[in-house]
């Protein structure tokens, strides 16, 4: 049987104690940023699964969770920044300050369409906890990040809960992909 945690393909390039190390450090900010809050954690489905479910086991606070799912227009590979919902909030979030949870910005776009439709629901606050930056500054310098695990070289990644055509969520790591055409 072959491993897909030892994929030759694969270039480490964060260790899942390198990533458990900065997740408690993010989950210890927000703790201390958001006491005596109404904290609502949104996820970005699917992408930010692995990182949001370790995330909020970091933050000593009352909270709850909710998801969303949405579906970015591309223009070739490019993000047009229109979004599709794919699903909604469960719960209104009306008052409460929350904080998007997402596995990476690329262009930023997709995030930012995000936000305003968060706006448009009545949100005491919004913040962007992302656990990858990649640096495309032309576009989202509109885009405010407020916690970032870390920033990447502009390369195509997977795993802990960042995918290939639907592969590699799974890796407990992060790595890039060396040759894109040996998916
Ligand atoms: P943006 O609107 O910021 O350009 O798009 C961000 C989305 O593009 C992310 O949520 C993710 O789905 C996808 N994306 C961008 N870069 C990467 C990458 O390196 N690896 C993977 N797996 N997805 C990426």
């Amino acid at each position: 049987m072959t491993s897909e945690f030892t994929n030759p393909n694969l270039d480490l390039l964060y260790s899942a104690e390198q990533i458990k190390a900065r997740v408690a450090e993010l989950g210890a900010e927000i703790t201390s940023d958001y006491a005596v809050r109404n904290l609502v954690l949104i996820g970005v489905l699917k992408g930010s699964c692995v990182f949001m479910a370790d995330l909020m086991r970091e933050i000593d606070l009352k909270l709850s969770i909710d998801f969303m799912a949405v579906s970015s227009y591309k223009d070739g590979t490019v993000s047009t920044g229109d979004v599709e919902i794919l699903k909604d909030l469960t719960n209104p979030i009306r008052e409460k300050d929350v904080i998007v949870c997402e596995d990476i910005v690329d262009t930023g776009l997709t995030l930012f369409r995000l936000t305003e439709i968060l706006e448009s629901k009545g949100a005491n606050s919004i913040k962007i906890a992302t656990l990858l930056d990649k640096p495309e500054p032309r576009v989202k310098k509109e885009l405010k990040i407020d916690y970032c695990g870390f920033q990447i070289p502009n390369k195509f990644v997977v795993g802990y809960g960042l995918d290939a055509a639907g592969r590699y969520r799974n890796l407990p790591f992060i790595a890039a992909v060396k040759n894109p055409d040996k998916l």
